[in-house]
C-alpha cells in the first residue's frame, strides 16, 4: 500500500452526476431516490480512499442526500448548488437485468454546468463518470496537469448517441475506459468484445474495461487480456449504480495502492465486482450504506475461491 492512512494522500477526483433516479424492477418501484454516476462513485470508492466529487445539484437535492456523501467524508467543496432542478433520471428493468431502459433523462441544472474547480492538491488519480462528454473534457483541461498518474473514463448509450464526437476526443486523452458490453459494441459497430476492445484501444486508452453485468468483465490492458466472472449472486434486486460500483471500487483500490500495472489492475477489478455485487442486492445506495471494508475483503476471498482453478 502506497498510503498508511488510505484517508490521507491526495484524493482521487470524480466528475459526474449526482442525481434523483426514478427506478422500477421486478421487485418494485422507488420515487426520488438519491442516484447519479458520481454519487455511487464516491460512496464505492470512499471504502479505500478519500474523494472528490465534482458536479451540480439543483435547489431541490435533498440535504439528507448530501449528508450521506459527508459520512464517507467525501470532499463536496466542488459540488455546486445553482438556481434550478437537479438532474433527474427515470428507468426500469424487466427481466433482463443487465440493461436499464431509460424513460425519461431531465439534464436540468446539468445542461449549463461549467466546472470551476478548486482543489487544494494536484490530482493524480481522476474518475470522469458518466456525464456529457463536453463536460468531461472542461474537467479534463482543467486537470491536466503534471501531476496526474491515471485517468480514467464511463459513458452510457445516451451520450454514445448524442455527442459521438466530444466522447471521442475524450478517450484519446485518458488512460482507462469502463463501458458495458453494449455499449462497446454500439461505439464500435463490432459485435464480438475482444475485438471491439482492441478498437477500443486504438481510440486512445490503454486500458479497456468492458463490464458484461451477470457474466462478468473483460479487461484489455496493455496489450493483455484479463477476464473475471461476475460474483454469483442468487437475487439481483436493483442493477441500478452497479457500473458506478465497480468503476469506484476498482479506482479507489488502483488510487489508495497508487500501482497501476496489470497485476494490481486484475485486483483492482476484482474488489470492483465485489463492489458492484453488492450494490444490486438492494435498492440504491442502501446496501453500500450497511457494508464495511471487512465485508468486502470477505466476498473478496469468496470470490477467489469460486473463480480459481
Ligand atoms: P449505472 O451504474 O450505469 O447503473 O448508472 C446509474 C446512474 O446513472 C443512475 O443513478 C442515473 O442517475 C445515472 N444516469 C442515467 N442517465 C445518465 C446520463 N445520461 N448521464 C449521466 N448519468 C446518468
Amino acid at each position: 500500500m502506497k498510503h498508511e492512512d488510505p484517508y490521507s494522500g491526495k484524493p482521487l477526483v470524480v466528475v459526474g452526476t449526482v442525481a434523483i433516479d426514478s427506478i422500477r424492477t421486478p421487485f418494485g418501484e422507488r420515487e426520488q431516490v438519491f442516484g447519479g454516476s458520481a454519487s455511487y462513485f464516491s460512496y464505492a470508492a470512499s471504502f479505500f480512499h478519500k474523494v472528490s466529487l465534482v458536479g451540480v445539484v439543483g435547489e431541490d437535492f435533498p440535504p439528507e442526500y448530501r449528508r450521506v456523501l459527508q459520512e464517507r467524508t467525501i470532499d463536496l467543496s466542488n459540488l455546486k448548488t445553482v438556481s434550478g432542478k437537479t438532474f433527474a433520471w427515470k428507468g426500469f428493468y424487466e427481466d433482463d437485468m443487465n440493461s436499464a431502459k431509460t424513460l425519461e433523462t431531465h439534464l436540468n441544472v446539468l445542461a449549463s454546468f461549467d466546472p470551476e474547480i478548486s482543489l487544494n492538491h494536484d490530482p493524480e488519480f481522476v474518475f470522469l463518470a458518466n456525464v456529457d462528454p463536453v463536460l468531461q473534457l472542461k474537467v479534463l483541461d482543467q486537470l491536466a496537469k503534471p501531476s496526474l498518474r491515471f485517468t480514467a473514463c464511463d459513458t452510457m448509450n445516451y451520450w454514445i448517441a448524442s455527442k459521438r464526437e466530444d466522447l471521442l476526443k475524450v478517450l484519446a486523452r485518458v488512460d482507462g475506459f469502463v463501458l458495458n458490453d453494449a455499449e462497446a459494441r454500439q461505439l464500435t459497430g463490432e459485435p464480438n468484445l475482444v475485438r471491439a476492445a482492441q478498437i477500443i484501444r486504438g481510440y486512445g486508452p490503454g486500458c479497456v474495461i468492458i463490464k458484461k453485468g451477470e457474466h462478468g468483465v473483460l479487461v484489455n490492458a496493455y496489450n493483455r487480456f484479463f477476464a473475471l466472472p461476475a460474483f454469483p449472486l442468487e437475487t439481483v434486486f436493483d442493477p441500478t449504480g452497479a457500473g458506478d460500483s465497480f468503476a469506484g471500487g476498482m479506482m479507489g483500490y488502483l488510487s489508495v495502492t497508487g500501482d497501476t500495472s496489470f497485476e494490481n489492475l486484475k485486483r483492482a477489478a476484482a474488489y470492483g465486482s465485489v463492489m458492484a455485487s453488492f450494490a444490486v442486492e438492494e435498492f440504491g445506495l442502501e446496501k453500500l450504506r450497511k457494508i464495511s471494508r471487512a465485508d468486502l475483503d470477505e466476498r473478496l476471498h469468496l470470490f477467489k475461491q469460486v473463480s480459481h482453478f
